[in-house]
């Protein structure tokens, strides 16, 4: 049943403590994670106060029955006995009363779980014998009236609250503030009080046995397991039910026996930083949870080595030989008893994204791990928040409000409802955010003036989450509960009006807008980024590429390490303000002749966009995809030509003008789409108006032929979106070699180019195997491949999204989390049956899911040879695919 342990199947009790250790740290499934690393410690020499585990399977065995199997109950006595053996001390005895911790422990340690019970054992009687055998009347009864409030509050479940006001209340009536300043009578008197307390609250007496008391608290622990908070807790973070909770019983040592007594807890790296320094806390004359209750004020640990030098030096030996045998940052717990060092916990230490990438690097530098663990030590989404600013962690603010987490990191800056003011401010120098009730193409401008953007509508791989994350701004997109009011240039969230210029941050990590400047931090990007992914680079095998449409992105990708464009969209070219009214001209033509005549004007513009990309990505594969969106998206809005009209005839404009604004109004509103995603786009254009793809591809031809010339090696990968039959692109196809070959020949220069295709409809994927027969590369468009297969439209999302993750409908958001289940089954439908007919077919994926982590996984695993992600996500992918690398060869 447990793979490699050579123990009876019906084991159900682990001894640890002394060299009669029964687990080991390789069996946290039965023992926790507590259980097993107590265990190990003992293994390694370390004083453990001994005791004894009850595994997982015990837990699951009474949930379900509600009873213990009869050998449990023997086994947990026979624990019992072999611990008062090796203790030398008896529970429940008068004279020398063994007292044990009753402590819960999953597999990963789980907040929502039992708390800690200690001084178990402890009765009317046994508190007296403790008090003589140790000669401290105090410390008795002071362990007696912590024992009374945890077994009250954690096994019957009186409200904490009670025990303490009436600790309060002593401590006021006796004048003093800490509880070390109670004396032995006022901690006698308060332990009566508690008792009546529990009386009160239970209707029955404090049970005085102990071995009750140690029944009662192994049920309570087993029962936690099933508690509302762990559900919960459980739920939120994807483990399963079925593990259960074990429980260790641990003979007490005493932190709270005087000064030279005491408890803390520590990091053998800090864990903010990674530096390489001992960090952490005591309190001395102190038990369990007083160093995080916050009661007192503990110590940093560095003054313990004036205090009890003895004890920090033995602790010090002892972290150095925990990090040397887990070679892992450790957090600790210990205590000291009258000066002697026990250790009480040790387990995987949590840490900072900085410090998890700093520990990784050092710790290959100083020998502890090789490479590859040092790549499986940091997340990408850790690398994800150390490219970004955040939030300052001291910082106190308030949400307002909560949109979709739509691109990474948090801005501050004044409130602006235009690009063309976003800017404005930012040529005055001011920082501004861009709210919007939902960003277009124009907004480019603006977008990149501000320092994030809000949006009230999209989901995410919305236009604003899409081109946000190209630029690696802060975007909160699809922020329901803002209402922008252009009028009085305000917006609302409920009854909080914020007002033009007023100060917002956003935070685009997790999708908060809050009211004011709240301080940021900027993690300093460091050498060991580059460390450590230049060793994931060693170990993945998947190529990573970047979805960039300008030389500036195109250079921020490269630094960040990829390998080549794998989609540059080229709509974005088309609305530069040098552009946009060629563009406009070519729309409007009548004829084929006026719209060639417009192109022309376009042409030399291309070509030098293209120019400037393949001299980026100077040899590199760049795959240029022609123009995609529908038309109409370039052409003024309905309103704002209406606008003009009017102010036109108010001025008496001139008749010629008005007529001419009333033509391309006629023009807009004819080309009006009910359904602009399902509509005249892609290739569709390609094949209705030949003469733009044709001039596209001249214009990359051209460009190559140019840098050819000047020695530079460059091949062009044509790519035609939204084909869905290979007719589409057999015909779009032929017209464009045809153009290639003209110019080449023109140009007197010869190269290859490739001319391939978007995948990014069902039916492409279900054909794959025909599409290939034209297609020299395939890229997955999953954006688009979503939408269709799921027939979710992307920009209206946002409305019901959101209540499907709510409730479990969907696990996560399909436009950022590639659905496997379904659109990746199409996906691996499209690869098996393009290479069915071209075997070396290269195929990527160029949707938001390209920089995903788990997305880029399953794109490893169905055998993707490279993915394409916005430039700030590079670092991401490429920690991501060596991480699946790592990943297959394990399992
Ligand atoms: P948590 O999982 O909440 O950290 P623990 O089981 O680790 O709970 O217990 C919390 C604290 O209780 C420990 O850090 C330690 O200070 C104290 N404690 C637990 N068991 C013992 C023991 N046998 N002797 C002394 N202190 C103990
Ligand atoms: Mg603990
Ligand atoms: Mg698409």
């Amino acid at each position: 049943m447990h793979g490699g342990n050579s123990v009876a199947d019906n084991k159900f009790v682990y001894f640890f403590g002394n060299e009669e250790t029964e687990g080991k740290n390789s069996m946290k499934d039965l023992l926790g994670g507590k259980g097993a690393n107590l265990a190990e410690m003992a293994n390694l020499g370390i004083p453990v106060p001994p005791g004894f585990t009850i595994t997982t399977e015990v837990c699951l065995l009474y949930l379900e029955k509600g009873v213990y199997p009869e050998e449990v109950i023997d086994q947990i006595n026979n624990a019992v006995i072999k611990l008062e053996k090796v203790t030398g001390k008896k529970f429940g005895d008068t004279e020398n009363p063994l007292l044990i911790s009753v402590r819960s422990g999953a597999r990963v340690s789980m907040p929502g779980m039992m708390d800690t019970v200690l001084n178990l054992g402890l009765n009317d009687d046994t508190v007296i014998g403790l008090s003589k055998k140790t000669g401290n009347d105090r410390f008795a009864y002071d362990s007696y009236r912590r024992f009374l409030t945890m077994f009250g509050d954690v096994v019957l479940d009186i409200e904490h609250e009670k025990f303490e006001s009436a600790l309060s209340a002593k401590k006021k009536t006796l004048g003093v503030i800490q509880d070390t300043e109670l004396d032995a009578s006022a901690l006698k008197e308060l332990a009566e009080q508690f008792k009546e307390i529990i009386r009160k609250e239970t209707g029955t007496d404090f049970p005085q046995e102990p071995r009750k008391q140690l029944q009662m608290a192994i049920d309570a622990v087993f029962n936690s397991w099933n508690n509302q908070r762990a559900i919960t807790y459980r739920r939120l973070n994807n483990i399963p039910g079925k593990w259960g909770t074990a429980v260790n019983v641990q003979s007490m040592v005493y932190g709270n026996m005087g000064e030279t007594s005491g408890t803390g807890v520590a990091f053998t790296r800090d864990p903010a930083t990674g530096d390489k320094r001992f960090f952490g806390e005591y309190l001395m004359n102190a038990q369990g949870e007083d160093v995080v209750a916050g009661i007192r004020t503990p110590e940093p640990i560095s003054t313990l080595k004036d205090n009890l030098p003895e004890a920090y030096a033995r602790l010090e030996a002892i972290y150095h030989k925990l990090e040397d045998h887990f070679r892992d940052m450790q957090d600790i717990e210990f205590t000291i008893e009258e000066g002697k060092l026990f250790m009480l916990q040790t387990r995987t230490g949590k840490r900072t994204a900085a410090a998890a990438l700093k520990i990784a690097v050092d710790m290959v530098n100083e020998g502890l791990i090789d490479k590859r663990t040092a790549v499986t030590r940091v997340s990408p989404e850790q690398i994800d928040r150390l490219l970004h600013p955040t939030l300052d962690s001291q910082a106190e603010f308030e949400v307002l409000a909560t949109g979709l987490p739509a691109s990474p990191g948090a801005a501050v800056g004044k409130v602006v409802f235009t690009a063309e003011h976003a800017e404005e401010m930012a040529k005055a120098n001011e920082k501004v955010i861009l709210v919007r009730t939902e960003t277009s193409p124009e907004d480019i401008g603006g977008m990149d003036a501000a320092q994030g953007i809000l949006t009230v509508r999209g989901g995410m791989t919305s236009h604003a989450a899409v081109v946000a994350r190209g630029m690696g701004k802060p975007c909160v997109a699809g922020c329901g509960s803002v209402t922008i009011d252009m009028a009085s240039c305000a917006f609302s969230v409920s009854d909080v009006t914020i007002n033009e210029g007023d100060y917002v941050t956003i935070d685009g990590s997790t999708g908060s807008l809050i009211l004011g400047e709240v301080e940021l931090v900027t993690p300093g990007v460091s050498g060991e980024l580059d460390t450590l992914l230049s060793w994931a680079d060693e170990i993945r095998e998947m190529g990573v590429r970047t979805n960039a449409d300008t030389p500036h992105d195109a250079q921020v990708a490269r630094d960040f390490g990829a390998e080549g464009i794998g989609l540059c969209r080229t709509e974005h070219m088309f609305f530069g303000e040098d552009r946009i009214p060629a563009v406009r001209e070519m729309i409007l033509a009548e004829d084929t002749e006026v719209r060639k005549a417009a192109l022309d004007k376009l042409l030399p513009m291309q070509k030098e966009d293209f120019i400037g990309l393949f001299k980026v990505m100077d040899g590199l594969p760049v795959t240029i995809r022609l123009l995609d969106p529908p038309l109409h998206e370039f052409l003024p809005k309905h309103e704002e030509l209406a606008d003009k009209l009017r102010s036109l005839e108010a001025e008496k404009g001139s008749d010629s003008e008005i007529e001419r604004i009333k033509k391309i109004m006629e023009r807009v509103d004819s080309m009006v789409e009910v359904n602009p995603m399902l509509g005249h786009r892609g290739c569709r254009l390609g094949i209705t108006y030949p003469e733009i793809y044709e001039m596209q591809v001249r214009a990359i031809i051209e460009a190559a032929c140019e840098l050819k010339a000047g020695g530079m090696d460059i091949v062009p990968e044509i790519m035609i979106p939204l084909v869905s039959h290979v007719n589409e692109l057999r015909s779009t196809k032929e017209d464009l070699v045809e153009v290639a070959e003209s110019v080449m020949a023109e140009k007197n220069c010869k190269f290859d180019y490739l001319v391939g295709t978007m995948i990014e409809l069902p039916r492409a994927a279900l054909t794959a195997d025909k599409i290939a027969e034209e297609a020299e590369f395939f890229s997955f468009g999953t954006n688009d491949l979503t939408q269709t297969t799921f027939g979710f439209s992307r920009d209206d999302a946002g409305k019901f999204l959101p209540v499907y993750i709510e409730n479990s409908i969907l696990p996560s958001d399909p436009f950022a989390v590639l659905d496997q289940e379904g659109v990746g089954e199409l996906v691996k439908i499209g690869i098996e049956k393009g290479r069915s007919t071209r075997p070396d077919i290269k195929i990527g994926i160029c949707g938001e899911h390209g920089g995903e982590p788990s997305s880029v996984k399953f794109g490893y695993n169905i055998g993707l040879n490279y993915v394409s992600c916005s430039p700030f996500r590079v670092p991401i992918a490429r920690l991501a695919a060596a991480q699946a690398v790592i990943e297959k060869q394990d399992n």
